[in-house]
């Protein structure tokens, strides 16, 4: 058997494999596979990271959920399958739709996403469909919304290769984006592309970098409004790409005045601003440098993540990086552009089929047209009224009562939501909450009345769309273990029991695939760039090969943007007021480390990636060790408002002074100790819901 092509089950960079199977293809006994990555797939030409290298690892069938479970017994799925279907429809008839919610995953394939979407906005009526994808890019979406009209990543990877200058916001990329990061050094050592690293932290991306720019905790607004000002002032504004393609805010320019014009307030190092007001915290001298890199280099890429992302001021973060491209003219030419990189393997093509709660479908919103245009493609009986609610607010009302039926699907928010004690009251006040998993124990799992088994990576058949809107085959290489289920399939045989199984009968991934890109010519004579109407006739045979494409092509946004006028918007953007707390002095991020994976349950499977970092570790600034009392590998306990937990310490120099940082993957489930998501609050960005993971008030105390 020769090597099958496929995608990787990790992050945002969309990795091809090829995988080379050796055992495990005739049935549910030992299975080996070994993994190199696909020279042929555009994303990574052959590179692989330590986990995508080491997925092999994670493929065996110890600790999964193989049959469905109704409480802790056994079932078959004819009698789970009724029971959830049973309690939907009562939950309907009794509160109403709206006491449906489901919540979903960026590790779900786009024609799982598009099932469980056309259920949910159609056929129940519910716009309660979010997904862990909101705790990921969704200030980039926002931004991308309020700046071009459309949810555009406007640049490729291609652009990587040819940009003299790099600006990584709020990325760990050498970590967090390995394959991304590996193609920065090759593309340095080519053309001597300058890497400038945007980070509260000196992480180890920063330290290869040619200049770190430690940027105080939510400072990016401050110091993208600054470097814009600045620009402005050296002449360096494209006036003729502002007059052709952008509309500005109302006092646009004057509010860059005003910002660059505040007071500074030097803090606890020389030099070092601990105020947002001017340059986001930065020093004169560093800020200098960042302006005199960016004036030399025109061909600039800002590569931002879920550093800027998660955050109570996200959105605005997003766009105060598209006015700095929009504004110098560096966006929709080679090597130019704001591009959000996202952390999940299928966070975008979650965005495209519309699971979100803030969008119906395919890019289109909720007004009286657009509802009326999918209700008649769907032939759905009961189109959502509006808007459901964004994660954090899905599970506020899971707890006050107004959900009572709560489908999650591959994803574990019992760990990974913020405040997740409080999500955890929230399951165990839910009459109803269903877990489709590959995993049989969670943390999530434990408060399950009904766990479906759903196919994991390796079993499932369909496609993924990654960072820079590439569409790409994840193809199965073992026969589903015992009684697992592909998520689609599981999706529509409870709408058959629904009484809906007409609009659900496909036999296939590729008949839903088929659905899907049908269904985006709605988007296209809407004037979106989102179009895979190409696609909507291919065969089975087409689909079985179908090769990696790009929605939108390499520069999707070159022929106008599809706002009413065709130009872009400059968005007015004001720093945050900088948050102090007497009680709670100390700032903490939380943030990944290089060999995990979200809440473990796969990576922590593999002895090879547990290698890396076995504990999870608080690190602190040497001064503030030495003032707290915490010695190198002692104890501290970090406590917040919302809670507290207890790490190894680190004392480490890459800290700013003030500020701590502990890793968000450990729940009760891997370890007991450390479950970081215990600690930041339930406050979001108010324009995408986005949790403020990065910037919380905290102190430490040693145990
Ligand atoms: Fe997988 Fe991301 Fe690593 Fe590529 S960079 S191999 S997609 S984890």
């Amino acid at each position: 058997m020769g090597a099958i092509r496929t995608t990787c089950a990790y992050c945002g960079v969309g990795c091809g494999i090829a995988a080379e199977v050796s055992a495990g293809v005739s049935g549910n006994g030992d299975r080996a596979v070994s993994i190199t990555g696909d020279r042929a797939h555009p994303a990574n030409h052959g590179r692989l990271c330590s986990k995508g290298t080491h997925l092999g690892e994670t493929v065996g069938l110890e600790g999964r959920l193989l049959s469905p479970m109704i409480g802790d017994c056994q079932a078959s799925w004819n009698e789970a399958l009724d029971l959830v279907a049973g309690r939907m429809r009562d939950c309907i008839a009794e509160h109403g739709p709206d006491s449906v919610a489901l919540y979903l995953s960026g590790q779900l394939l786009t024609e799982d996403y598009y099932a469980v979407n056309k259920l949910a906005k159609g056929f129940v009526g519910t716009g309660n469909v979010d997904t862990n994808s909101r705790l990921c890019m969704a200030s980039a979406v926002a931004a991308y919304n309020r700046a071009f009209g459309e949810d555009v990543v406007p640049c490729s990877y291609e652009d990587l290769d040819a940009a003299d200058l790099v600006l990584l916001v709020g990325s760990n990329t050498a970590w967090c984006h390995p394959v991304v990061w590996q193609r920065l050094e090759k593309t340095r050592e080519r053309r001597g592309t300058k890497i400038v690293v945007i980070d509260p932290r000196r992480t180890e991306t920063a330290e290869q970098a040619d200049l770190h720019v430690p940027v105080a905790p939510d400072g990016d607004i401050a110091l993208f409004n600054a470097l814009l000002a600045e620009m402005k002032r050296r002449g360096l504004v494209d006036g003729e790409y502002l007059a052709a393609h952008v509309e500005e805010d109302e006092g646009f320019w004057q509010n860059l005045r005003s910002c660059r014009a505040k007071s500074r307030h030097v803090g606890a190092e020389p030099g070092v601003s601990t105020s947002l007001d001017t340059n986001g915290g930065v020093s004169e001298e560093t800020f200098t440098q960042l302006c005199d890199l960016v004036a030399a280099h025109p061909r600039t890429i800002t590569l931002f993540s879920q550093g800027a992302n998660q955050s109570v001021c996200g959105t605005d973060k997003g766009n105060a990086i598209t006015n700095f491209h929009l504004a110098t003219g560096r966006i929709n030419r080679i090597g130019a552009g704001p591009f959000s990189i996202t952390g999940q393997p299928n966070a975008m093509g979650g965005r495209e089929v519309g699971g979100l709660a803030n969008m119906l479908a395919c890019h289109l919103g909720f007004s009286e047209g657009e509802r009326a245009e999918v209700a008649a493609f769907w032939d759905a009986p009961n189109i959502c009224a509006g808007a459901g609610l964004k994660a954090v607010d899905m599970f506020r009302a899971v707890h006050d009562g107004r959900i009572k039926f709560l489908w999650i699907m591959a994803t574990n928010p019992a760990v990974s939501l913020p405040d997740s004690q409080f999500v955890r009251e929230a399951l165990s006040r839910c009459p109803t909450v269903v877990v489709s998993d590959i995993i049989a124990d969670t943390d999530t799992g434990r408060f399950a009345h009904v766990r479906l088994p759903a196919q994991g990576w390796g079993e499932k058949d369909g496609t993924v769309t990654n960072s820079e809107r590439r569409i790409s085959r994840q193809r199965a290489l073992f026969p589903p273990p015992d009684e697992a289920r592909a998520d689609w399939k599981i999706v529509a045989d409870v709408a058959a029991r629904m009484g809906w199984g007409g609009s659900f009968a496909w036999n296939s991934a590729a008949d839903v695939f088929r659905e899907y890109a049908r269904m985006t010519a709605l988007a296209k004579v809407r004037g979106k760039v989102l179009d895979l109407t190409a696609y909507a006739t291919i065969d089975d045979a087409e689909y079985a090969a179908l090769e990696p494409f790009q929605w939108g092509g390499e520069r999707p946004l070159s022929q106008g943007y599809p706002t009413a006028s065709g130009k872009a918007r400059l968005v007015s953007v004001l720093p945050p007021a900088p948050a102090t707390s007497a009680e709670f002095p100390l700032r903490l991020n939380t943030g990944r480390y290089r060999d995990q994976w979200h809440t473990m349950t796969r990576t922590g499977l593999s002895p090879t990636l547990s290698q890396h970092r076995p504990e999870p570790l608080l690190e602190v600034h040497p001064a503030d060790a030495e003032a707290l009392g915490l010695a190198d590998g002692g104890l501290g306990r970090v406590e917040t408002e919302s809670g507290a937990a207890v790490y190894r310490v680190l004392v480490s120099p890459g800290q700013r002074r003030g500020e701590i940082c502990v890793p968000m993957h450990w729940g009760d489930a891997m370890a007991g100790a450390g479950r970081s998501n215990r600690l930041p609050s339930q406050a979001v960005d108010p324009v995408s819901g986005q949790p403020g993971y990065k910037n919380s008030a905290a102190r430490v105390v040693p145990v």
